[in-house]
């Protein structure tokens, strides 16, 4: 049995350790494959992203990794790519020659709250308040339909292999009063974009990030059912900013994804991505 985790962070971005110790605490952890995933450039400076001039090193360094520790761990280079409506995605320029083994397409910012500022649903609380108020007039509903929609625009667009922390809105909005995750209404906003990751034949991660601090997945457990029936191809990535992270939440998250019927998750070999049968202790070689 082994783990593995395709969504990871490290110095090139927001992660608070280098390239290295990630992949040292991987190994440690048993995991077999891992993949790095910085926060992609963006056309504008931000503190979370990487550098636009940094890619070249980041390269580098994970080829180093990767032939050093060739006999313990497959390695994979990724980016973690935001699709920022009217804004940035990955047709940018900088993406073309890029030559990545995968990537993921996420959104954490929606629509502008001032002329240089757009707003984070993923940062803190006091500024997911102040957009939500701003743009949406403090309705939860109206701002979640906002995110799904560019969310299908994101995955319309395509050209990257995995989604990432599809409900993201989950994380600050449960905080908000009135919103019901179990209502008719976000079901039905999250099975239409399940749809669309269906069709485009994209890859869904299950992200443990906010497991163990506020116990739900991106996306929330309750669609676990409803992805297995969809046959949506899967895989658990930890999302990890912390070395100490590259596993978090993985044994509860492969418990209840077999509870809710799955008997496989994707992986990545070579450059192909290929069902594996997985129980709760783990990926099956
Ligand atoms: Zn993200
Ligand atoms: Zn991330």
């Amino acid at each position: 049995m082994y783990w593995s985790n395709y969504h990871s962070h490290c110095t090139y971005c927001d992660g608070r350790s280098s390239m290295e110790d990630f992949v040292r605490f991987a190994i440690a952890k048993g995991l077999k494959k891992y993949g790095f995933s910085s926060h992609a450039p963006l056309p504008f400076l931000t503190k979370w992203t990487m550098p636009e001039d940094d890619f070249e090193d980041y390269e580098k360094e994970f080829y180093r990794l990767k032939d050093k520790y060739k006999n313990e761990i497959e390695l994979f280079i990724g980016l973690e790519v935001d699709y920022i409506q009217g804004c940035s995605d990955i047709k940018n320029e900088f993406f073309t020659n890029k030559k990545l083994d995968y990537s993921i397409g996420s959104i954490h910012y929606l629509d502008k709250i001032s002329k240089h500022e757009y707003w984070s649903i993923d940062g803190d609380f006091e500024t997911f308040e102040k957009g939500l108020n701003l743009l949406f007039g403090g309705d939860i509903q109206s701002a979640a339909e906002r995110f799904f929609e560019i969310t299908r625009n994101m995955i319309d667009k395509g050209d990257f292999d995995m989604v990432g922390h599809l409900d993201k809105i989950t994380y600050h909005g449960l905080k908000i009063r009135n919103f019901d995750i179990e209502s008719k209404w976000f079901y039905r906003l999250v099975t239409d974009v399940l749809e669309l990751i269906k069709t485009k034949q994209m890859i869904l991660e299950i992200n443990t990030k906010s497991l163990n601090e506020h116990g739900i997945t991106f996306p929330h457990q309750q669609f676990y059912p409803l992805i297995n029936e969809m046959d949506i191809p899967i895989v658990v990535n930890s999302d990890c900013h912390y070395p100490t992270n590259v596993t978090a939440g993985f044994l509860p998250t492969f418990k209840a994804l077999k509870n809710a019927g799955f008997k496989t998750m994707h992986q990545l070999f070579e450059n192909e991505w290929q069902p594996v049968e997985f129980d709760e202790g783990g990926l099956r070689f």
